[in-house]
């Protein structure tokens, strides 16, 4: 069954408010197995809000509007419903006392415009709002393959709209009958998360995964250069879309093998703080250009503080640093000894297993040829480790992307410890024991 989801408000054409209703609307639709395949944006305009309800009853079986439902002369949606059946607006005497009687239990004359919200096109329905003034309109839209689209109009307000989804849309939309739909359906999500190249480089090694018209369906996103793979299935059961997914999400891991750091909402932080609690290693920070966001994103991502033991945020190139414990003040270098230098000052300042450094950022220049380098810095038990990358890009994504890739740095090194001790360490030191004790008979 397929849904089209209408906004209506010259504040959302315009740009002045984002439209969440429909964001919230398609959720709730997704998870009853709809799938909502438009999303119509219209401002406060009667012509263009009739050609919005034709055009959605002619392609979806469900059509749910949101807004324009107020008593002011810009709030059109009464009379859009009206055009696009062909109906004239007639008073709902029951409506109109239970909006006179709200006006008095406020002890407020009811204004005379308010009496608009009593109209409703011949045929359709009321459906309650509990928490306002205007009821929202229930209607079938005739429409010339099958048999009437189902129009739910609700109020914009976010929440009553809420309020009369859960109490009375979402129960008439679970009683369709889907005979001439095709079977009951439902639809379930799996994502994972990945890191380390461009979305472009990711897809050509997947067999063929984002093809359109594949079920499950997968699709990729990045932000902040996080890509994310979202596997869709739609069958008739949860299991039966378990088990859709299942092989897709396999044969992803096995093509993309450490890039895919996580699934769901995960954030790359979260995987190395996992890693980290694994190992029971500890971490802390040295940034010089991301102005706190590796501190930020490791605190949040593990606030007990067990993991992320704490970092320094300075803003000054290195080496000069506050308070330096130890006198330390190396020379920057070329070669990264200075940053090198100072993560193991951090390191042994916070007594960490780990510490990872950023910076100092390159003026930030997107025209600039060629690029800056940033410096990345990881510091543990098996030595320093330090890169250079260029440091090119859109601001907005470059500050994230360094953050993510010197956590990467990190994930990859304990990745690696992890793959060559599979025990866990108390495990380990019996089996040391062992060894050396044999090796000392033998
Ligand atoms: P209306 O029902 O058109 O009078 O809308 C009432 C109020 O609800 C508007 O002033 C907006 O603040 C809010 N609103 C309307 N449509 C939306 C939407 N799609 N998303 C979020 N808020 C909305
Ligand atoms: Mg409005």
């Amino acid at each position: 069954m397929y849904a089209e989801l209408i906004a209506i408000g010259d504040e959302l054409t315009s740009g002045q408010r984002l439209d969440t209703n429909t964001r919230w609307l398609a959720q709730r639709l997704e998870e009853i197995g709809v799938t909502v395949i438009f999303h119509t944006t219209v401002g406060d305009d009667l012509a263009a809000n009739i050609a919005a309800f034709r055009a959605a009853a002619e392609r979806a079986e469900v059509v749910v509007s949101t807004g324009g439902l107020g008593p002011t002369a810009d709030d059109l949606t009464r009379q859009a419903l009206a055009g696009a059946a062909g109906e004239e607006l007639v008073p709902d005497p029951v409506v109109l006392e239970h909006i006179r009687r709200l006006f008095a239990r406020r002890q407020r004359p009811m204004p005379e415009r308010n009496a608009v919200q009593a109209l409703f096109p011949r045929g359709s329905r009321p459906i309650p709002n509990p928490h306002g003034t205007a009821p929202g309109i229930a209607l079938g839209l005739p429409r010339q393959n099958g048999p009437p689209a189902r129009v739910f109009a609700l109020p914009g307000v976010p929440a009553e709209m809420f309020a009369m989804w859960e109490q009375s849309v979402l129960p008439a939309v679970q009683q369709l009958p889907r005979a001439h739909t095709g079977l009951a359906r439902c639809i379930r999500h799996h994502t994972l998360r990945c890191f380390g190249v461009g979305e472009s480089e990711l897809e050509a090694m997947l067999p063929d995964l984002i093809r359109r018209g594949r079920q499950p369906r997968v699709g990729i996103t990045v932000s902040r250069a996080t890509i994310t793979l979202r596997i869709t299935a739609t069958a008739t059961t949860p299991h039966a879309c378990q088990q859709l997914i299942e092989p897709t999400a396999a044969t992803i891991r096995e093509c993309l093998g450490d890039l895919v750091f996580g699934e769901g909402e995960d954030e790359l932080q979260d995987a190395v703080i996992r890693l980290l609690a694994d190992a029971r290693q500890t971490v802390s920070s040295v940034e010089y250009g991301p102005g706190g966001l590796l501190a930020h994103w490791l605190s949040r991502g593990e606030p007990e503080g067990l993991v992320y033991r704490g970092g320094w945020v300075l803003r000054d190139s290195p080496p000069t640093l506050p308070d330096s414990p130890a006198g330390l003040t190396p020379t920057p270098t070329s070669d990264g000894d200075a940053l090198v230098a100072v993560t193991e000052q951090a390191r042994a300042e916070f007594a960490t297993d780990w510490c990872l450094a950023v910076g100092p950022f390159p003026p930030s220049d997107a025209d600039r040829q060629p690029a800056g380098h940033v410096q990345l810095a990881l510091v543990g038990p098996h030595g320093p480790q330090h890169q250079f990358l260029p440091f090119a890009g859109h601001p907005d994504v470059l500050t994230a992307r360094t953050v993510k890739q010197v956590l990467n740095l990190l994930r990859h090194q304990l990745l690696a410890t992890k793959r060559r001790t599979p025990y866990n360490r108390s495990c380990m030191r019996v089996m040391g024991c062992e060894s050396s004790e044999s090796l000392g008979r033998g």
